[in-house]
């Protein structure tokens, strides 16, 4: 008789083993555990001789495809997780075997014929599909170019062969975007955490089985249990919500996509019109196939680029220049959508009589301001207060303002454009954002304010004006991936302009017009920046030059997060820090970060792996404050 490890399924408990005579890795089985019994994974055949008991029963054979499996696997090794730990983030809390599917449509309609540099994208990949060989392609398009047209053809090629898919996109929000535009075409289904568990489950399950083949939807549908998965599709790819940050194994969905196509063995196409400096870097290397979409659809013409250099004019935040523009917009009835990277109406209150700033009691930061509400809010752990009359330390009675945010902006322009203006921020619910997007959508409402939740991915064509309020917010932070971060946000906030008839103008207001990553926007050359930002990592051994593997420690004492650092600093001599975190506290704990650039592998982090609920593993993070 043989044994097998088995993951229970919902519960965190650690890998057990089992007797058996034909389960298999994959299978779902039904097994004791203490005194009760539940579902769990076959994850492995072992050796074990000692007494065990034996599964209760074999529940679903294969019930996750082999590709998926290994994915999981390596998933755990390559992110320094438990393989529980992995296991259970990428299959859903308890899926009891079957309910009712959706039901399916069956008539599907037609898009637009496709130009020829989308044609040359959807032949080239599409040999790569039927071939069934794991290339991994980088298709670059400028913004309005037509990628989604292309993923859309390129899943109907799979289709035709019998085989499945997965498409991701960036962001929850984004979902009735894709899945409306998707289910016109081909029969598709979201996995996401937002659905209820009945749908969730139904949803997996239907896919599982292969009754819809295309599977789509953030991050973790990265995990969809497509049976013959022939493509994987992994839109806007430079986005930083594909990445786990908050619990093991924190994966970034772009790589754990590149490793199922391998194990899969089919093609994984990345799309974006600025992507992360590591893929392009591996595009230029050859590692990954560059295809361009040079050219936006029907040959419109991308937005003219401005700079307004703040340190020279007086009238802010609103600059004369923007003002113009914006007047220009109205009085032709078309639409503008004005940028700022900030909820809420003040970032930082004062007060002017004895220097006083509310802060967050467990985070230490100044609390942002909501003028709506009333409130003082915490950017990082929401916490709010209600905002008193007077200054509690001296009285004083009122407050000094600094900084902007979208309430003031929209203020602002109200005063100017009266009830044109609407916001769109996430600091609104989400039924609001619904009725706004539409009144927008609809030109009801001429100007929009909002934060970086309007770049993403939406089609407004009669916008021909974006402004940006300040372009320097990002760039700012302390952290190597600034300049990229600038470069990406307000490139998709200009592409917003211009994709109708009308030509789009973008005004980027900024204190620093002459740094590199605003002219390189101006002139909307990608090449321009990666060559200057290539450079730059390449000097500072930053990625994709070396792997950094970042370690942060969290908790209510200093003096004990000093010593677990210290006795890791024992171990790994060459890892930086610790240090305190740019956000020191978060929550009432303390943060420290150490950082270590690995060329390859390093055993000697596995040790420290869940030891202690302090400490935090993040290989290959988004930010290192
Ligand atoms: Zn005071
Ligand atoms: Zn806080």
């Amino acid at each position: 008789m043989e044994s097998v490890k088995v993951v229970p399924l919902g519960k965190p408990i650690p890998p057990l083993s089992y007797l058996t005579e034909r389960a298999a890795p994959g299978d779902l089985v039904l097994v004791p555990i203490r005194d009760r019994v539940a579902y769990g994974l076959v994850i492995g055949v072992g050796s074990e001789s000692r007494r065990l008991r034996r599964i209760r029963r074999i529940v679903i054979k294969r019930f996750i495809p082999e590709d998926l499996l290994r994915t999981i696997f390596w998933m755990a090794d390559y992110y320094l997780a438990p393989i529980d730990v992995a296991i259970r983030m990428a299959i859903p809390r308890l899926i009891l075997p079957r309910t009712a599917f959706p039901s399916l449509i069956r008539e599907y309609g037609e898009g637009p014929v496709p130009n020829r540099w989308q044609r040359h994208a959807i032949d080239k990949i599409g040999a790569a599909i039927k071939s069934r060989t794991h290339q991994i392609f980088l298709l670059y398009g400028v913004t309005g170019s037509g990628k989604t047209e292309v993923y859309i053809n390129l899943i109907q090629k799979a289709l035709r062969m019998g085989m499945g898919a997965i498409f991701l996109y960036p962001e929850i929000g984004l979902t009735p975007l894709y899945r409306d535009r998707f289910q016109r075409r081909f029969p598709s289904l979201v996995l996401h955490s937002g659905l209820n568990q009945k749908t969730r489950r139904s949803h997996w399950h239907a896919l599982r089985e292969g009754v819809f083949p295309v599977g789509i939807g953030p991050r973790s549908a990265i995990f969809a249990p497509i049976p013959k998965l022939g493509l994987i599709i992994v839109d806007e790819e430079h986005s930083t919500s594909y990445k786990e940050e908050f619990r093991p194994p924190r994966y970034h969905a772009r790589e754990v996509a590149i490793a199922r196509g391998r194990f899969a063995s089919c093609p994984v196409v990345l799309g974006s019109a600025t992507p992360a400096v590591e893929t392009y870097y591996h595009a230029v290397c050859g590692r990954i196939h560059l295809i361009r979409l040079p050219q936006r659809v029907k040959h419109r013409p991308l937005p003219v680029v401005r700079l307004v250099d703040l340190r020279r004019v007086k009238q802010q935040p609103i600059t004369p220049c923007l003002k113009r523009e914006l007047d220009r917009s109205v009085s032709r009835g078309e639409q503008a959508i004005i940028f700022i990277n900030r909820k809420g109406y003040a970032p930082v209150l004062i007060c002017p009589e004895c220097g006083f700033t509310p802060r967050c009691p467990g985070c230490d930061i100044p609390l942002v301001y909501y003028r709506k509400e009333e409130i003082l809010r915490c950017p990082y752990c929401n916490y709010n207060e209600p905002i008193g009359p007077v200054c509690p330390r001296c009285h004083h009675p009122r407050w000094r303002m600094i900084g902007m945010g979208t309430e003031r902006i929209e203020e602002q322009l109200r005063r100017l454009f009266g009830d044109k203006v609407v916001r769109f921020d996430r600091s609104r619910v989400i039924r609001d954002l619904e009725r706004i997007y539409l009144q927008f959508q609809n030109r009801d409402r001429l100007l929009m304010v909002g934060t970086s939740l309007v770049t993403k991915g939406h089609d407004f064509p009669k916008v021909t004006l974006v402004g940006v309020i300040n372009g320097d917010q990002i760039l700012n932070l302390p952290d190597f991936r600034a300049g990229e971060y600038t470069f990406q946000v307000l490139t998709q906030v200009a592409g917003r302009a211009g994709r109708g008839r009308r030509p789009g103008r973008v005004i980027i207001q900024t204190h620093r017009p002459d740094h590199p990553i605003f002219q390189s926007i101006k002139e909307q050359s990608y090449e321009r920046f990666y060559q200057e930002e290539i450079i730059r990592r390449k000097e500072l051994g930053y990625p994709p030059f070396s792997r950094l593997i970042l370690i942060r420690l969290r908790g209510p004492s200093l003096p004990e997060l000093l010593r677990i650092g210290i006795e890791i600093k024992n171990k790994i001599p060459e890892i930086l820090g610790p240090v305190p975190s740019f956000r020191r506290k978060i929550g009432g704990n303390h943060q420290l970060i150490m950082l270590l650039k690995v060329d390859g592998k390093d055993g000697r982090l596995k040790d420290l792996i869940g030891k202690d609920s302090r400490l935090a593993v993040d290989v290959d993070p988004i930010t290192t404050i």
